[in-house]
């Protein structure tokens, strides 16, 4: 049996599985596996790997994705102005409480007690009294003295540090640009090669993420813009970065470190919400299961997380290290689905008319309106599931926010939309439906439930499309009885 086939709808969960790409699931074999488990969306870190490997990766998820016939999403995410240490004298370095460490210019310290980094203008930004945390916030110091070419740091929380590790800057204004040479040449690199998420790492403006989209469209492609919000400046500004992006990543890794670990939670919160409210897809990543790097179980405390994120409103989860370098890549895959099964009833949401808006961008709000109703509809009428006909896909993620919790299928005669569809809460996107006449799209649902064993005759669909009467807008329900 093909290992990435897996019935859609009987055993999958709604919220969707992003999983990063690394050398513990590179392999094509363990690739397929992952897809048959439940990853939706597979991310490839570009702060990681080599070109060739990334683009060996692209046309190995696309080759299981066509045996599968299931479309399969991929992330390109860019490390943006993440700064590092450079080389060290030492490795690991131990860094006491109360010792004293100075940052000079250049990337090779000369001393044990010198650190440089890739970010050139650091000693001239840094300032008496600045947080320095390094190796995700492991190692933390504070700047006591200043000099034209060094800044001196004492050690506040003692920690061992090595080569190329991260440097975290809390509250302290930066210079740096959103994205660098390299971060332009890899998202132009991901636009060519039909990428379908391009994440844009430490984003601080919406001005940010328009330079972005205006790249990825000079690019002619349709890649959707997904901001990773791991700094405090994101946070004051995230309104309006939500509105500018097509979707939001909690990177919670960074934003951990960034702010005080104890806001994160109330933080993540606020950002799903902020997503609910401009109707976006959120992503919510990093040590959701980050036990089952070394342990093929996860704790209590990991799998509740999952769970509230999903009750909360999360669309996708995202699993790093687990999937990338773990040893238990297939079971953290088989975890994430299990606990979204088991939780995500609870995410389904009763809203009152009153409180509906159908203003979705880029959907009609007639098409809004009536898929919030097919799902209303297919309640009544007990049907097994709601199949939405879309172009861009816009009609199927206001179906996804509005959170009912009908299975429902999306066809689309566009590739790169079953693609984007892959991150969308609720959502299956399925291929070779027939583009046109509605009498062909029954047939074709009738075909595809029987094929899955997942429609019996009788079975009743509620089938979401237009008549064409109403430009740009789905106006037709229709309750069909499978033959
Ligand atoms: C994060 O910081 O949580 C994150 C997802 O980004 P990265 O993996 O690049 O650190």
């Amino acid at each position: 049996m093909n290992p990435a086939a897996y019935e859609p709808l009987q055993h999958r969960a709604r919220t969707k599985i992003v999983a990063t790409i690394g050398p513990a699931c590179r392999a094509p074999d363990m690739l397929a596996r992952l897809v048959g488990s439940g990853v939706d969306v597979f991310r490839i870190n570009m702060a990681h790997g080599t070109p060739q490997e990334h683009n060996s990766t692209i046309s190995d998820i696309r080759e299981i994705s066509k045996d599968a016939q299931r479309p399969i999403g991929i992330l390109v995410d860019l490390a943006g102005p993440k700064i590092r240490l450079g080389q060290l004298t030492e490795e690991p370095l131990e860094c006491r409480a109360g010792d004293t460490f100075r940052f000079v210019r250049g990337t090779q310290s000369h001393e044990p007690h010198d650190l440089t980094s890739t970010y050139e203008p650091l000693v001239d930004e840094l300032d008496v009294d600045d947080r320095v945390l390094l190796a995700d916030g492991t190692v933390a110091m504070i700047v006591v003295r200043k000099e034209r070419n060094e800044v001196y740091c004492q050690v506040t929380g003692p920690g061992e540090l090595r080569s190329r590790q991260g440097i975290n800057l809390p509250g302290v204004k930066l210079s740096v640009e959103a994205m660098s040479d390299v971060d332009r040449e890899n998202a132009e690199w991901a636009a060519r090669s039909g990428i379908d998420f391009i994440s844009l790492s430490f984003v601080r403006s919406p001005v940010e993420v328009r330079q972005l989209k205006a790249l990825v469209a000079e690019a002619n492609s349709r890649a959707m813009v997904i901001s990773k919000i791991e700094k405090p400046e994101a946070l004051d500004n995230l309104d309006e970065i939500v509105q500018a992006s097509d979707g939001i990543m909690v990177a919670r890794g960074d934003l951990g470190v960034e702010i005080d670990v104890a806001e994160m939670p109330v933080q993540q919160k606020r950002i799903i919400d902020t997503c609910i409210k401009y109707k976006r897809p959120v992503i919510v990543a990093t040590q959701m299961l980050d036990s089952m790097e070394r342990s093929s179980r996860p704790t209590r405390a990991e799998v509740t997380d999952v769970a509230n994120a999903i009750i909360d409103g999360a669309d996708a989860c995202m699993l790093s290290g687990e999937t990338a370098i773990g040893k238990f890549p297939r079971e953290s895959v088989e975890m994430m689905n299990r606990i979204m099964l088991s939780s995500e009833k609870l995410a389904e949401r009763n809203w009152k008319l009153e409180d509906l808006d159908f203003e979705y961008e880029g959907v009609h709000p007639t098409s809004s309106a009536v898929v919030y109703h097919a799902g209303q509809l297919a309640k009544n009428v007990d049907a097994k599931v709601v199949m939405v006909a879309t172009r861009s896909g816009a009609t199927a993620l206001a179906k996804s926010k509005h959170r009912d919790f009908i299975p429902t299928i999306a066809v689309s005669d566009s590739e790169e939309t079953l693609r984007r569809m892959t991150l969308y809460w609720g959502i299956g996107p399925v291929a070779g439906a027939p583009s046109q006449a509605n009498e062909d799209l029954t047939g074709f649902i009738d075909a595809w439930g029987r094929h899955h064993g997942y429609l019996v005759p009788g079975d009743k669909v509620v089938v979401v499309t237009g008549t064409g009467l109403l430009a740009g807008a789905h106006n037709l329900i229709m309750v069909h009885e499978v033959r």
